[in-house]
Parts: C-alpha cells; sequence; structure tokens
C-alpha cells in the first residue's frame, strides 16, 4: 500500500497499489523494466486521475537537483522532480529567471510541463514552452532525449504528454536574465469594459489576472504584474477602466488573509517572488477547494466571460473565486493552447463534488461554441469523444504513445479514455 495515498487537495485517493521512489535513473530504468502499469507522479497537485496507475506510482522526489547551466545558449538542465520554489531560488542567485510561472511555485517541473500548466501575460507561453530538451526512460526502461532542435516533430508531441510516454528524469529549459517586478492590485472592474477594452487591459502589465466572485458583473481583482527595468519610474495609473487601486494587500478569496500571497502594494522584488500569486513557504490559494479550468480562443474572450455569467446563479453559490488569464498560442501537440492564443478561465469551487459536478455541465454546454478545451491536471465532465475532437494532433499523439510505449505501460485510465477513447 503506498503511504499517503490522497493527492494535495484530497479530493482523489490513488488506487495504485505501490509507491516507488527510485534515487538513480538505473533503479528507475529497472523499476520500469519489470513493471506492468506505472506512472509517475509529482506533487500530486492534479484534482482528477490523470496521475494514476493501476499497480505502481513511481514518484521523482529524490529527481531534485539541477543539472547544469549554460550561461551561453541561456539553458538550465533540471532532475524532473524539482519544485519551481527550488529553482527559481537557484536561478535567480545566478542572474537568470524563467519566463512566467503558475499561480504557485510548489509544483514539479516534470508534473506542470505534463499537464500545460500556465501563468498568464499576453506574450507568455505556457510553462511548457520553455522546454528545449526532454530525457525520458520510456517503455522498454530506455534513456532517450528528444531536443527541440533534433527531433522537432516528436519533441512537440512529447511535451506536453500526460505522463503518457514514460517518466521524464530531466528538463532542459530556456533561461532569460533574471528582472525585477512589482504587483499592483485594482478592485472593481466592471465586465463590461472588457467588450472595447480587452487588449489594453491584458496587454496592461507582463502578466495580469482578473478575479471575479460572480455575484455582480464586476471583477472583483486585477493583478498587474510589472517588469520594472532598473532604474526606471513608475507611476502607478489612478484608476483603470473603471478599477480603483487596493489600499491594502488582498488575496483572491477575500475572506482568506494576503499573508500567503506575494509581495503587493508595488514593492519591487525578483521575478519569482512577484509572478506566482502564492508564497513558496505558506499554503496556496485555500487548499479545502476543488478546480476548474477552460481554454477559449481570445477572440472569443468577451463572448465567452459572458456566457459564464449569464450561469452566474448556478455558480456563484458554489464558488470560492474564479480567474481569467491570457496565454499564447504554441506548438505542443496536446497544449491547450496548442497554435492558439487563449483566455483560460478558472474556477475554485467549495469542496462539494457532488454539487459542483452538476454544474460543469452547463458551463461546458455554455463553452461549447468556443471550443473551450479543460485544464488536463483540474476537474471536467466533458464527453471523452468530445475533448478527444478538441484536438487536432490526437491521432499522431496516439501514435507517440504507442512508439515509446508499446506494452501500454503508462496508460492509466484517464489516458485511457480521453485519449484513447477506451472508456
Ligand atoms: C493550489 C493549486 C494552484 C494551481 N495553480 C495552477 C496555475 O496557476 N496554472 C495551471 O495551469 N495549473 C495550476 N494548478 C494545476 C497544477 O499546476 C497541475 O495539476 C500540475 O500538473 C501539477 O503538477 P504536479 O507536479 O503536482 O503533477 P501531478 O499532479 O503529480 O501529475 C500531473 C501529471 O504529470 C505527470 N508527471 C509528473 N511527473 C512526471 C515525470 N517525471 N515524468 C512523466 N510524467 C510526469 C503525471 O503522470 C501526471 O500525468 C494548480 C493546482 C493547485 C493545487
Amino acid at each position: 500500500m503506498i503511504k499517503n495515498p490522497n493527492n494535495w487537495a484530497g479530493n482523489y485517493t490513488y488506487r495504485a497499489t505501490r509507491l516507488h521512489q527510485p534515487e538513480t535513473v538505473e533503479q528507475l530504468q529497472e523499476l520500469v523494466s519489470r513493471g506492468d502499469k506505472l506512472k509517475a507522479l509529482g506533487t500530486r497537485h492534479s484534482f482528477n486521475d490523470i496521475a494514476d496507475s493501476s499497480e505502481d506510482l513511481i514518484s521523482l522526489e529524490h529527481f531534485d537537483h539541477v543539472v547544469a547551466l549554460d550561461r551561453e545558449r541561456h539553458t538550465v538542465t533540471v532532475e524532473a522532480g524539482i519544485r519551481y520554489g527550488q529553482l527559481c531560488q537557484w536561478l535567480h542567485r545566478e542572474g537568470f529567471a524563467l519566463h512566467n510561472l503558475a499561480s504557485l511555485p510548489h509544483i514539479s517541473v516534470a508534473g506542470a510541463c505534463a499537464t500545460g500548466t500556465h501563468g498568464s501575460g499576453d506574450g507568455n507561453g505556457n510553462l511548457a514552452t520553455a522546454v528545449s530538451a526532454i530525457e525520458i526512460v520510456t517503455g522498454d526502461g530506455e534513456l532517450i532525449t528528444l531536443s527541440k532542435e533534433r527531433q522537432q516533430e516528436q519533441f512537440h508531441g512529447a511535451v506536453v504528454g500526460l505522463g503518457g510516454l514514460g517518466v521524464v528524469t530531466r528538463l532542459t529549459l530556456d533561461i532569460i536574465p533574471t528582472f525585477e517586478m512589482r504587483q499592483d492590485v485594482y478592485e472593481n472592474l466592471p465586465l463590461a469594459q472588457l467588450e472595447e477594452h480587452f487588449d489594453a487591459l491584458v496587454s496592461s502589465a507582463y502578466s495580469v489576472s482578473l478575479f471575479t466572485d460572480w455575484q455582480s458583473e464586476t471583477f472583483n481583482q486585477v493583478w498587474l504584474k510589472s517588469h520594472v527595468p532598473d532604474g526606471a519610474s513608475f507611476e502607478l495609473e489612478p484608476g483603470l477602466f473603471g478599477a480603483t487601486p487596493a489600499t491594502k494587500p488582498l488575496h483572491p478569496i477575500a475572506s482568506l488573509s494576503a499573508e500567503n500571497c506575494t509581495e503587493q502594494m508595488g514593492i519591487r522584488g525578483p521575478w519569482h517572488e512577484r509572478l506566482p500569486h502564492f508564497r513558496m513557504d505558506f499554503t496556496p490559494s485555500s487548499s479545502e477547494e476543488l478546480q476548474t479550468e477552460y481554454f477559449v480562443p481570445r477572440q472569443h474572450a468577451f463572448a465567452a466571460l459572458t456566457a459564464i455569467y449569464q450561469l452566474r446563479g448556478h455558480i456563484a453559490p458554489l464558488l470560492q473565486i474564479s480567474e481569467m488569464r491570457t496565454i499564447a498560442a504554441d506548438n505542443l501537440w496536446m497544449s491547450p493552447c496548442y497554435q492558439r492564443a487563449c483566455i483560460s478561465i478558472h474556477f475554485t469551487w467549495k469542496k462539494n463534488w457532488s454539487a459542483v459536478r452538476n454544474v460543469l455541465p452547463l458551463i461546458e454546454d455554455g463553452l461549447v461554441p468556443f471550443d473551450a478545451r479543460p485544464h488536463w491536471g483540474k476537474l471536467f465532465t466533458m464527453h471523452p469523444r468530445h475533448v478527444q475532437s478538441l484536438y487536432e494532433k490526437l491521432p499522431e499523439f496516439q501514435k507517440l504513445l504507442q512508439h515509446y510505449n508499446p506494452q501500454g505501460k503508462f496508460r492509466n485510465a484517464f489516458l485511457d479514455k480521453y485519449i484513447f477513447g477506451v472508456y
């Protein structure tokens, strides 16, 4: 039996019967060679069964080191189990940064990239877009490397790999020079402002997040994370399309203390202490929660948000907070932003699955006209056939999984259902 069989939120209990924590690549290869059904486990922050296996789970928590920094080529190679929080501090000390981060730094690099985890920002692709090479132990225990330069086609299929190709052991990430940021929060942005001013609003900072509880026709908070070049002056605008600057630090969920959140009120600081919403040494979000998120092509932003607004009577009673972000298009086959710039509409729900599961179909129906794709690591109720229809590279992805994992060792119930249509 595995010691702690739950995911981070405690809403899912892994069915796997064994948890392995190899310390070397050789031990990992041996485990994979003799296993029948396996799956790599990250830091367990996904809300569904994507990381589960019917037999063996392999945690890479001992694979948490930085392997190499290439100052000339601007890349860092890391072991797959390293958490962003740990990597970012190291990179900053060395004078480098990642282009973006998710709302929390607690997650593993491999787990985040495998599900297309993202932050916000018009020019920012999801976190997997920083990957330039990936090392994997595949179904027969072989260690392979796929790089953007040399195996472009397969690489684009493998990076947002949903854990289906094998166990990722190392990733090489593109890095940029370290930079300073400030975070400013505005309150009470009228939803109607987005109809005319969407582009201006979401491009008003390096990363912009809009939060609403859908209780009114207003976004309760707008978080702006701005790049502040050395020596540059920065005048905070007294208003932002009708929203006004917050007068004290805020948590996105109004009833919670801002102590868990990264510094606000325009105080300058390093990129990795401003890009995530939550601090590494504190609990992110509310912890008693469920999460759902859909990706909609950017051009439909206002129409999609209006469709959600129509459903507020169903949504608001079950909701803690909703967040809207923007993400740049990419070329990663299974990324929800594959070849389309998106907005993401996220829901942090109260921990009441039996009620939430009845509201998700309403939201999903409302978003059908916009071809909304669900977040791979969060909760959704879309029919597997519909999910499959949203990914034009699905047949190639299926072939890629069959090529590297011909015995189906890394297939689990989630992949069977949403990738192979077996349910
Ligand atoms: C509080 C909270 C806030 C969040 N905020 C955001 C956010 O801002 N943006 C966003 O997009 N998402 C967000 N998420 C979702 C989260 O980023 C994803 O669920 C992510 O996949 C979690 O990473 P993990 O390391 O916990 O992976 P896990 O949940 O453990 O695994 C996820 C997938 O990765 C695979 N995997 C993990 N390690 C490996 C490996 N070494 N080799 C091969 N496959 C591997 C697993 O098999 C599985 O398929 C949030 C989740 C929580 C709980």
